[in-house]
């Protein structure tokens, strides 16, 4: 990995889902890629607008160490004479090299283990929309051949940094908005699928900012904008053979999974936005998913069920459940760990397939609703930051995690509070 004028950055995804950590010149690489680095507890809760939440539980003490894997790596290119890059994933380790209960990455693996532990296995694709600043483009026309090209050159650039480390890209487009693209990443495992979005976003934004530009996954960047969502496809499988859907809808094995999605919505969708200026993308309408249901490709559920080119004999070898309320702000190894840890909660509990539902919810009446079990999801953070919420999170995840996490989504309250809706996007933009 070493080469010359290079610089090794070891990060790790905070509980505010920025990546942060520490760099070392080209002679140190070996070692630290080798041992890792020292880390402080308490910088896994520094807020988006920097400052530690007030109630954080680490305060001065302690220390962590970074342990990166080389399986997680991608080379950023040298610009304007500065230095390369090569940036690791690591695991925050206690000093004695064992899991530390607080680092997400920690997280994610644990409940892919717990999930194997009932014979089956997911496989994630995400989709990123983002804006892109200072394109010379007067006039975004949606989904054209000509944002497509103006896209193009960045795009490029991306594609290639990240298939020098064996990244590929299914997918990078011109979407509806203004200035607004997504790309499309290919399934895989979820830890790769975690560890390729860091890794990707990353490589977006710097190599923007190489080329005198700005990409930013602020979830909703202006109140009469359309947001920039994450949508997590996953599909269940048994071996060799996805089981996520049968003739148009959930199998008996993926129905209690996606059951239990539905019924931890509100302790869910903390973990997967987390940001005040998320919950601005939440609306009816826009294509979210505002209320807690699944709908047969029915893009305003918070669950989308997508079959794709069914067999002869109904099954769907490729299809995925598309939950649509994440976004770039969401730490995804703590967002895709919840959704497993939601979905076994519904294997446990043997939970019955939710309703197809095949409207727009927020048309539907108050019995329409409770006979469907379909709730509108939080419109604020402070609405979703209830008891149990923490105490969901507190099972899944263990006291410390969960308490660190909900002392981060207070100080996001708190923070935003003090700003106008416009005042805190234009700061969280610079952020994510
Ligand atoms: N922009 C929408 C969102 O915020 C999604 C639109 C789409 O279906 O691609 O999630
Ligand atoms: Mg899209």
């Amino acid at each position: 990995m070493a080469s010359p004028g290079h610089f090794l950055f070891l990060g790790n995804q905070d509980l505010n889902g920025i990546l942060r950590g520490r760099s070392v010149p080209q002679a140190r690489m070996g070692e630290a890629m080798a041992k890792g680095l020292p880390w402080v507890p308490a910088n896994l809760t520094i807020g988006a607008l920097n400052g530690l939440p007030p109630d954080n539980g680490f305060g001065a003490l302690g220390e962590i160490r970074f342990v990166p894997d080389p399986a997680a790596t991608v080379t950023l290119g040298g610009h304007q004479g500065g230095p390369a890059f090569d940036l690791a994933l690591c695991d925050a380790r206690q000093m004695d090299g064992t899991a530390w209960a607080c680092c997400p990455r920690t997280a994610l693996k644990a409940a892919i283990a717990d999930l194997a532990a009932t014979g089956l296995t997911m496989k994630v694709a995400l989709e990123h929309e983002f804006t892109v600043h200072g394109l010379n483009e007067p006039n975004h026309v949606a989904f054209s051949l000509s944002a497509g090209r103006a896209i193009a050159p960045l795009g490029q650039r991306v594609m290639d940094t990240l298939e020098r480390s064996g990244i590929m890209l299914e997918q990078f487009q011109a979407e509806y908005g203004a200035s607004q693209f997504e790309i499309s990443s290919v399934p895989s495992d979820p830890l790769s699928a975690a560890d390729r979005t860091v890794l990707t976003l990353e490589t977006i934004r710097d190599a923007a900012r190489c080329m005198g530009l700005r990409a930013s996954f602020l979830p909703k960047p202006a109140l009469d904008e359309v947001g920039n969502g994450v949508h997590i496809h996953f599909s269940l499988w048994d071996g060799t053979r996805n089981v996520t859907c049968q003739s148009d809808w959930l199998t008996g094995r993926s129905a209690p999974f996606v059951a239990g999605l539905i019924d931890h919505a509100e302790s869910l969708v903390p973990l997967t936005v987390l940001s005040a200026n998320s919950y601005a993308r939440l609306r009816p309408h826009a294509w979210v998913g505002a209320f807690t249901c699944v709908g047969l490709r029915n893009r305003e559920a918070m669950i989308r069920l997508v079959p794709r080119a069914p067999a002869a004999d109904g099954s769907s070898p490729r299809a995925s459940v598309e939950y649509r309320v994440c976004d770039a702000t969401a730490n995804i190894y703590l967002a895709l760990a919840a959704l497993i840890r939601a979905g076994l909660a519904g294997i446990a509990a043997g939970s019955p397939s939710p309703p197809d539902v095949q409207l727009d919810p927020d048309t539907l009446s108050a019995e329409q609703r409770a006979a469907l079990r379909v709730r509108p999801l939080p419109a604020a953070l402070d609405a979703a930051l209830t008891p149990q919420a923490l105490a969901d999170a507190t099972t899944w995840f263990g006291p410390d995690l969960a308490a660190a996490y909900y002392s981060c989504r207070r100080h996001d309250a708190l923070q935003a509070a003090d700003h106008s809706f416009d005042a805190l996007a234009a700061k969280l933009s610079l952020v994510y």
